[in-house]
């Protein structure tokens, strides 16, 4: 398996037609890939691989098959993803079976939708085959339902990566809804963002609000706090709590939060996220 960027010239006619599926990985651990995942990951003759995705199902791969790693986390270097669409649509115009393959669900943040449109406008015909998304395995990794009928009547997936103003989260107008609504929380890219977050969600929620981060849900590094929204920040930074975690919030965790103190479940890792 090789770890370089190959080029695709598109110039060569095709002697087979191409495609391009995007493929959702799951939270990390294996098992939890779908059946048509792992179908279409052994298939692949190309597969564009995101950082947060498991080495493990990347093995699954065939050996001939050409890996392309495109990894791109917040404030690292990353491949331009203007970069990643041209390999594909090249690929694809080779005749090549592209998976692309993406953390947890591909359309559930990590720009797989914009990727998925682009790629269509190229001409590119897109199969998306879903992943089990973090904040899913995050419940599990806490035993509680992000949805219940007296606790949580709904649930808000939501980015704390703020870009600039203007285009980032709204907490104050997300904190009045969550609690007149009753709606669990679930936050992704928000580690960095935690003080705001949590200055932002307590215009409209209870200091008391329970609160969860789960960090590598399903993997075996998975790590869990459970704190109130008042200490967020705080007990993030005392437990070194990083990347990638997810902040679940609502009342949904009050009966975990009666009977688990804070947890971490082991030694913190690196935090770099790089
Ligand atoms: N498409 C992905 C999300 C990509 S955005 C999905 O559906 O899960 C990247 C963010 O996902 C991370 O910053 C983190 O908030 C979350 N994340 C991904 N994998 C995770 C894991 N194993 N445990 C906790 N959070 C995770």
């Amino acid at each position: 398996m090789t770890n370089k960027i190959h080029t695709f010239t598109g110039a060569v006619p095709p002697s087979r037609s191409g495609s391009c599926t995007l493929v959702g990985a799951g939270p990390g651990d294996p098992e939890l890939l779908t059946l048509k995942a792992l179908k279409a990951i052994q298939s692949a003759t190309v597969l564009l691989i995101d950082d947060l995705v498991n080495p493990a199902i990347v093995a699954f791969a065939t050996p001939t098959a050409r890996i392309v790693h495109v990894g791109k986390r917040g404030g690292c270097k990353s491949t331009p993803q203007a970069f990643i669409e041209k390999l594909i649509i090249m690929a694809v115009r080779e005749g090549e079976a592209v998976v692309r393959l993406k953390g947890g669900d591909p359309l559930i943040f990590g720009r797989g939708g914009e990727e998925m449109a682009h790629l269509q406008a190229a001409g590119v015909p897109v199969t998306v085959i879903n992943g089990i998304t973090a904040g899913l395995a995050a419940a599990t990794v806490l035993g509680v339902p992000l949805t219940h009928r007296e606790h949580a009547h709904g649930v808000v997936f939501v980015t704390g990566h703020a870009g600039d103003k203007a285009a980032g989260t709204d907490w104050q107008a997300l904190a009045a809804i969550a609690h007149s609504a009753k709606l669990t929380l679930v936050i992704y890219m928000g580690v960095s963002k935690a003080q705001h977050i949590q200055d932002g969600l307590l215009t409209g929620l209870p200091g008391g609000t329970p609160v969860a981060v789960v960090q590598n849900a399903s993997l075996a590094e998975q790590r869990h706090t459970l704190c109130t929204l008042a200490e967020l920040q705080h007990t993030m930074a005392r437990e070194q709590l990083g990347s990638p975690s997810v902040i679940v919030v609502g009342d949904v965790l009050r009966g975990l939060a009666a009977t688990q103190q804070t947890t971490v479940d082991r030694p913190a890792a690196s935090q770099s996220g790089c």
